[in-house]
């Protein structure tokens, strides 16, 4: 009989079952999926932004929900730990902009391939293409688990203690297909709503399909919710068939989706000129104006001005036809043209779904988690960690942070 069983080879169950065989426990991990880590594979663009080097006040700043609750798990073991440890375990980081770590490789593999090792070496048992359906319990306490094998058949395994790290929703076909919340509810959890975070957002801006393919490096954005200002961001942003996504606009998503369920009024409101004032922007276009010649389009001014890709919807916008002469243009226009350029409006109306949501928020309730254990204080012996829980971070290596923390903490199975 195993000391615990861990469900699912992501990076907190891997973590986790790392850390239960470090101090000697005998550890069988199941995962669905033909490998482990699939999603860690995938993150941070094929790089995987493992963690972020900032300050542990600062760090909690970007933890959008349960930040108390997280703060003992990441006390524990916390950036800085994650990084010695990733280094010891022979992978060479980078601190980039934004204090983001990456491997030094640029290449995610080496994190879950060295998570995958590490447990290997300490005698983890892991099994592939093995789905956990159902966790077994009696009289208030977990009793071991049935899993379906890679030949189909169910089986059965006992133990006293199963750590839950079956991930969100989000990006399913990584394998995160939400069963930790069937198993944490049938054992009478609280699964607090689930909803797409860092997610793209979708606008009814009339000349979106205009915009597909446009990046921003440089972009000022303010979310309103209700035509109050909720969140302001500086950054690079993106327009895809997904939405508009980026960074910044994964940085609102959280709080507009949230507005948007909440059947709010939702818009973004993008500063396209963030390092110019109204009156230098003024400046600017009247000296590209006098070194063009009369006959020269509102489109090529427009072109010195902004991205091709904008050049459509904002001469729509100021309303003055792209291939009218810039001899013809009011002040009034040029006025209008300032006044779009320093906020262009998009009305958010909807939201990318799960397949493309960086992370999943709600989950199992941490109101009925023990936060310095990770066990359950419904049933004895069950832990969760990671994404399963209610906690969700900013982009920025703070999510890969959380898995590892709560799984560490749930891996030394209450000491
Ligand atoms: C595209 C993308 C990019 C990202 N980039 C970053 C980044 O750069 N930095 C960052 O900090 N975060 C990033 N994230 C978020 C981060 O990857 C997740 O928050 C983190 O991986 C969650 O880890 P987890 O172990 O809790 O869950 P998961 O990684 O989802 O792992 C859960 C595992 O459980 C397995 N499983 C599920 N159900 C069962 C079952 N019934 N039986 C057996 N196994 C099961 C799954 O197959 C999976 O392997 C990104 C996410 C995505 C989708």
């Amino acid at each position: 009989m195993y000391d615990a069983i861990v469900i699912g080879a992501g990076a907190a169950g891997l973590m986790a079952a790392a850390e239960a065989a470090r101090a000697g426990r005998s550890v069988l991990l199941l995962e669905k999926m033909e490998k482990a880590g699939r999603k860690i594979r995938i993150t941070g663009k094929g790089r995987c932004n493992l963690t972020n080097a900032r300050p542990a006040e600062e760090f909690m700043d970007h933890v959008r929900a349960n930040a108390d609750f997280f703060n003992v798990a990441f006390s524990e073991f916390n950036n800085r730990a994650t990084i010695r440890f990733f280094e010891r375990l022979g992978v060479k980081l980078d601190i980039e902009r934004g204090e983001r770590v990456f491997p030094h490789s640029g290449k995610a593999w080496d994190i879950a391939n060295a998570l995958t090792e590490y447990c290997e070496e300490h005698g983890v048992e892991i099994m592939y293409h093995t789905r956990v359906t159902e966790i077994l319990t009696l009289g208030g306490r977990v009793y071991g688990v049935k899993y379906i094998n890679r030949r189909g058949f169910e089986r059965k395994e006992e133990c006293e203690n199963v750590i839950v790290a079956t991930g969100g929703v989000s990006y399913p076909s990584t394998g995160s297909t939400g069963d930790g919340y069937t198993f944490a509810d049938a054992m009478g959890h609280t699964i607090e709503p689930v909803r797409p975070a860092l997610t793209p957002l979708r606008t009814s801006h009339p000349q979106r399909e205009y915009l597909n393919g446009l990046l921003l490096k440089n972009v000022g954005a303010k979310l309103y919710v209700d035509n109050e200002l909720r969140q302001e961001e500086f950054g690079e942003l993106g327009f895809s068939e997904r939405g508009i996504e980026g960074a910044v606009a994964l940085r609102v998503s959280r709080a507009a989706v949230d507005a948007l369920i909440d059947q709010k009024r939702v818009k973004l409101v993008l500063d396209l000129k963030p390092a110019l004032d109204a009156d230098t922007l003024r400046e600017r276009i009247r000296r590209e104006m006098a070194d063009m010649q009369p006959e020269e389009f509102f489109a090529e001014l427009l072109r010195k001005l902004v991205p091709k890709n904008l050049v459509v919807p904002l001469a729509k916008e100021v309303d003055f036809h792209s291939k009218s002469y810039i001899s013809k243009l009011t002040d009034t226009e040029i006025e209008r043209l300032i006044k779009i350029l320093k906020g262009m409006v998009f009305p958010i109306t909807d939201y990318a779904p799960f397949e493309y949501a960086v992370v999943t928020a709600g989950g199992v309730s941490c109101d009925e988690v023990n936060r310095y254990t990770m066990e359950s204080v419904k049933v004895k012996g069950l832990y969760f960690a990671g994404e399963v829980l209610d906690i969700d971070a900013d982009t920025g290596g703070y999510n890969l942070q959380v898995a590892f923390s709560t799984g560490r903490l749930a891996g030394q199975l209450k000491k």
